[in-house]
């Protein structure tokens, strides 16, 4: 951003008190607030406590090398332990910790105290792999709960796992376990997706063609497709875990042992290793899970929709929800098949009663049409999050009503693969919420929005988001390369954690978060957030979804271009409508945002992980050449755009 801050332009003035029963009975009261704020770290050494330690730590925080943070330093732990163990001994094990629900309709539900069995036989196959502490395991694999077994296998014998996402390319799991230098992967024939088969050990096969250090491949079996075996390498898991002893003494870790890396998916740049230890991430993770979704485990029933390939999936299906004992369900494939109510037919099923998806798959359920939920009893629902992108007040506001039955609070949660926890969100219980905002950072969290000069905006202006003090479950550093740690995140302000996202204050000092700093346009030495102009289309009733970019412009600098994916019941979708639009946004916004050019699209580019690549509609909307398209869900889109789009302009 340069010139000026980001401008403020959105007003959203709709207001959601928490619902009184929730607020009554809430884990968490407002009071956190002022507790936290009055000592930080006596806060996370109490949070602290809620996982169960070998040795409880007596120092809290050392930053005496920032911003190479220690959190409860002195103190051990086994991280699987505290996920399952200590919830069959405290009279739990018949509890449900998963129940799985396979794509086809397949499914099963484990009690913590089979979890329990089924993570010491997995834990001891690793260990007859020849794994052992400290050594790397590479883990590819569909949604199931073998995927949640393989990690907590890893952090109960102290092996580090990272995560490929299963719809990566051999090329993509390549360069991952290299800079990893994995010694065992973990993987599958294949899972169940869009009704078929997906392969999962072909891109296994080839990836390891180029890394000599991987030793032993696990193979799960699930889809019961063809796979090559290479002798001596590749073993079946449910011949060896299978065969295994259910007794497992777990040991105790420091608190600073690493317990994951997981690569931020690449929306910008080269992968980065991001890399996660083990008790301040784990307090952090069961903190927040617990505040944020007020989970009570004796009886709510969770479920998060995100991929265990996400960060979403390690912190808020792995080791979040289990550390607090929780029961939730774990869903193998997509939201369509085999109908668009798939979704709501799991929620009423199982009864859910949490319910954490990401914008992208509301505004996707939005499109699809409001009838498709309204056939389901989603009665059980009573809170309802988001994460991942800044979700449009529209969404929002769909979600409120056609999901949550106008009674469920929103979270809206605001954290990233580098702060492995929730950063930023209402507190159901107790915030009144606003329809896209994040709004305040947590207790024992600091965060602010500052100028271009690192100077703290006042409230009613944008600029950047920053994080001003350390936080337990922040990323150690980037794996074996400290100097992209530093400069990536500790260099462009003095002292604080450049998060990269563009954010403002609003009156009251909440927080909005306006999309990615790279992302932001400049129109006439304004810097416009794409975020609101979006919001502004979305809002009106023939759009479903909107990606908007800056366009080099002669005039203006930039000139803003937006694509836009209709309703279903959008009847008009000709000239007339584009001028509708426009005209739309500049009512709602000013003239200053008003897209230059509206294009009607069928898709948008979405990475694996369901957010907008804007890049490439900037390369469409220069009519350059596409740029790397390889992080796309479907790398077809580009050319579907493209041939939709009238020619060059
Ligand atoms: P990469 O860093 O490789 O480009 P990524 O940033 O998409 O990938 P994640 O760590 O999964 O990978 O996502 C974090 C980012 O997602 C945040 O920096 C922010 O841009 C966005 N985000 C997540 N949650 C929210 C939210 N509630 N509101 C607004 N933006 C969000
Ligand atoms: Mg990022």
């Amino acid at each position: 951003m340069s010139n000026e801050s980001l401008a403020n332009l959105l007003r959203e003035e709709r207001r959601f008190a928490p619902p009184a029963g929730l607020a009554a009975s809430a884990n968490v009261s407002g009071a956190a607030y002022a507790a936290a704020s009055g000592d930080r770290l006596a806060f996370w050494a109490e949070q602290a406590r809620r996982l169960s330690w070998a040795v409880e730590p007596t120092e809290t925080l050392d930053w005496s090398r920032a911003p190479f943070a220690r959190w409860f330093a002195d103190g051990t732990l086994n991280v699987a332990y505290n996920c399952v163990d200590r919830h069959v001994e405290a009279g739990h094990g018949e509890r449900v910790a998963i129940h799985f629900e396979g794509e086809p309709g397949d499914g099963r539900s484990i009690t913590y105290a089979e979890l329990k069995d089924e993570v010491s036989r997995a834990a001891n196959a690793l260990l007859a792999l020849g794994v052992g502490k400290g050594d790397r395991v590479a883990v590819y694999l569909p949604m199931i709960p073998e995927a949640v077994v393989a990690m907590l296998a890893c952090a109960r014998i102290g092996a580090t796992h990272s995560v490929v996402f299963g719809g990566f390319s051999a090329d993509a799991v390549a360069s991952r376990i290299q800079d990893a230098d994995a010694k065992l992967v973990i993987t599958a024939d294949g899972g169940w997706r869009r009704g078929k088969p997906s392969a999962l050990k072909p891109a296994i096969d080839e990836a390891l063609e180029r890394c000599p250090g991987v030793e032993r491949v696990l193979v799960v079996r699930r889809t019961g497709q063809d796979v090559a075996f290479t002798e001596g390498r590749d073993v079946w898991w449910h011949e060896l875990v299978e065969q295994q002893s259910a007794e497992h003494a777990p040991v105790a870790h420091e608190a600073e042992h690493p317990l994951f890396i997981l690569y931020t998916s690449g929306t910008t740049g080269k992968p980065k290793g991001i890399l996660h230890t083990s008790g301040g991430y784990l307090t952090q993770a069961a903190y927040t899970h617990h505040a944020v979704f007020d989970l009570k485990p004796e009886t709510d029933v969770y479920w998060c929709t995100a991929d265990i390939g996400w960060v979403t999936g390690h912190s808020y299906i792995v080791y979040g929800p289990l550390a607090n004992g929780a029961t939730q369900v774990i869903y193998e494939g997509t939201p369509d098949t085999p109908h668009q109510g798939r979704f709501w037919e799991i929620v009423q099923k199982y009864g859910v009663s949490i319910l954490y998806t990401a914008p992208t798959a509301i505004r996707t359920f939005m499109k699809w049409g409001d009838d498709i939920p309204a056939k389901f009893d989603l009665s059980s629902l009573r809170v309802l999050g988001s994460v991942g992108e800044p979700i449009n007040p529209e969404a929002w506001v769909w979600y409120r009503e056609h999901i949550g039955g106008s009674r469920c609070p929103i979270v809206d949660t605001w954290w990233q693969t580098e702060t492995g926890a929730i950063m930023i969100s209402p507190l159901p219980g107790v915030t009144e919420t606003k329809p896209g905002s994040a709004q305040r950072p947590l207790p024992g969290i600091a965060a602010t929005v500052v100028d271009d000069e690192a100077r703290e905006v006042p409230n009613g202006a944008g600029g950047y988001l920053v994080l001003t003090e350390p936080w337990p479950s922040m990323l150690r550093t980037v794996w074996g390369d400290d100097q992209r740690y530093l400069d990536t995140y500790w260099s462009r302000f003095e002292g604080r954690y450049f998060a990269g996202d563009g954010a403002k204050k609003d009156e009251d000092g909440d927080i909005w978060l306006l999309g990615r700093v790279d992302d932001v346009m400049l129109v006439s030495g304004h810097n416009i957030s794409t975020t609101e102009v979006e919001s502004a289309l979305v809002g009106h009733p023939a759009v479903a979804e909107a990606a908007v970019v800056g366009a080099a412009d002669a005039t203006t600098g930039q000139a803003i271009v937006a694509f836009v994916i209709l309703r279903g019941t959008a009847t008009d979708r000709g000239e007339a409508l584009v001028e509708d639009l426009r005209a739309h946004v500049g009512r709602t916004l000013g003239p200053i945002a008003k897209p230059k050019r509206v294009l009607v699209v069928n898709e948008l580019p979405k990475t694996r992980s369901g957010k907008i690549m804007r890049r490439l509609l900037r390369d469409v909307a220069e009519n350059r050449e596409i740029g790397d398209v390889t992080t796309l869900a479907d790398s077809s889109v580009m050319n579907l755009i493209q041939a939709q789009l009238p020619s060059a302009s």
